[in-house]
């Protein structure tokens, strides 16, 4: 059983903070302050450019990949690490679509998040080709699925509502048409217990920043089925997807196995505070945290349910059918959140009434959930969140 209290201890989690926004932006790992000031000092400081051979910076990406891999149920071999998610997206899709070249339609829904279907609408327009992009609801998209789509190009977890999908059953329905899948993990990895091999996705994607705690602009991942791997060929062929980087060829060969989806340097420091995360996820076991997940979510509905009647569950009430996050409609959400923030608890907002909150079993216990609803009976209840100062929008929300 994964020792949840011990966990916790791990990270760097402000005084006074409840923090239900880790399915944005995780917190520090206390021990990555320490494993990047050393890959600073000890590697880029000391052994400058020979790290990349000393440190074993150059296999990182694979390294690191295979570790994230193990969260995903992803076998060694089949994930690797670098550059940020918007460009995974577009590099699995353009390769999809390429191994399904005589269909021109790419499904998607409503509930994915728009930086994947813009990423998908540029690269449709670049290869001119005429491909479509064809959006559905989250519903009914999989009743959709027909001999004229090349590519499924789906986020399990929905980003507004945490809606999930089912992945095995939709990407077996997807294959028995021929159509190949790209599935974003971004609300998935270290949230919900996914497995890639067992579900026999062909290609997955997703961010590291979130439930994985590598920090701001860590390095994205990206899946390809070890079945597809010699066949895909690189849309963005930078030098370190090449067979032999530095043999400085005029021409372009693919590397083997997923190395190919390398593309240009790796980002050694980022990858650093990336493993000193996952360095805590190896306490862990995915379907401990899930399990715990479930309770956590479960108990906040219950509790925000009881005590704040003007907020709407906008989330699956079955635990089963959403991801790690809670969100609730409410039309002054905006502003709720801005006064929740301003009294410790901190989640976020989605356009145009969303208020999400995430919940993270490595850092976030039912302490914390009781002590959050209490606050947000306080500002419903006393409408605190009735004040201009809460009504300005930053940049982010
Ligand atoms: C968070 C998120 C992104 C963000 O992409 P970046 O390139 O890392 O900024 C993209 N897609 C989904 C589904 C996300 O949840």
């Amino acid at each position: 059983m994964t020792d949840f209290a011990k966990t916790k201890s791990l990270f760097h989690l402000p005084e006074g903070i409840i923090y239900l926004d880790g399915n944005s932006l995780g917190p520090l790992p206390k021990a990555a302050t320490a494993a990047v000031s050393k890959t600073m000092q000890d590697e880029w400081g000391e052994l400058l450019i020979t790290g990349w051979n000393k440190a074993g910076w150059m296999n990182k990406p694979s390294n690191v990949g295979d570790r994230v891999g193990k969260l995903i149920g992803a076998p060694s071999g089949s994930v690797v690490m670098g550059d940020t998610l918007s460009i995974k997206v577009y590099q699995a899709l353009a390769s999809a679509l390429e191994i399904n070249s005589d269909r021109k339609l790419v499904l998607s829904d409503t509930g994915n998040f728009p930086s994947d279907l813009y990423m998908a609408d540029g690269l449709i327009k670049s290869l001119d080709k005429g491909h479509e992009l064809r959006l559905y609801n989250p519903e009914s998209v999989a009743e959709q699925l027909t001999e004229e789509v090349a590519v499924l190009m789906l986020t399990e977890v929905d980003y507004r509502t945490g809606r999930l999908h089912n992945m095995a059953e939709i990407t077996k329905k997807a294959h028995d048409l021929g159509i190949i899948t790209v599935w974003d993990l971004a609300h998935t990895a270290g949230a919900v217990d996914v497995d890639l091999e067992g579900a026999d996705a062909d290609f997955a994607i997703g961010c590291t920043y979130k439930y994985l705690n590598s920090g701001p602009g860590g390095p994205a991942f990206i899946y390809v089925a070890p079945r597809l791997q010699d066949q895909v060929r690189p849309a963005l062929s930078g030098w370190l997807g090449h067979e032999a980087p530095f043999a400085f060829d005029l021409d372009y060969r693919a590397g083997g196995g997923i190395e190919r989806m390398r593309c240009g340097t790796p980002p050694i420091l980022q990858l650093a505070s990336l493993e000193a995360s996952l360095d805590i996820w190896d306490l862990a076991t995915m379907a401990d945290v899930r399990a715990k997940s479930i309770e956590l979510t479960d108990l906040f509905v219950k509790l925000v349910e009881d005590s704040c009647p003007d907020l709407k569950l906008a989330s699956p009430r079955n635990g089963q059918e959403r991801g790690s996050q809670i969100s609730f409609h409410f039309k002054e959400g905006y502003a709720a959140m801005q006064a929740l923030i301003d009294r410790g608890v901190i989640g976020d907002f989605r356009a145009p009434d969303i208020m999400r909150f995430g919940f993270t079993p490595l850092y976030i216990d039912e302490g914390d959930v009781i002590q959050a609803v209490e606050i947000m009976k306080e500002v419903m209840t006393n409408k605190l969140w009735d004040n201009p100062k809460y009504f300005e929008r930053s940049a982010v929300t």
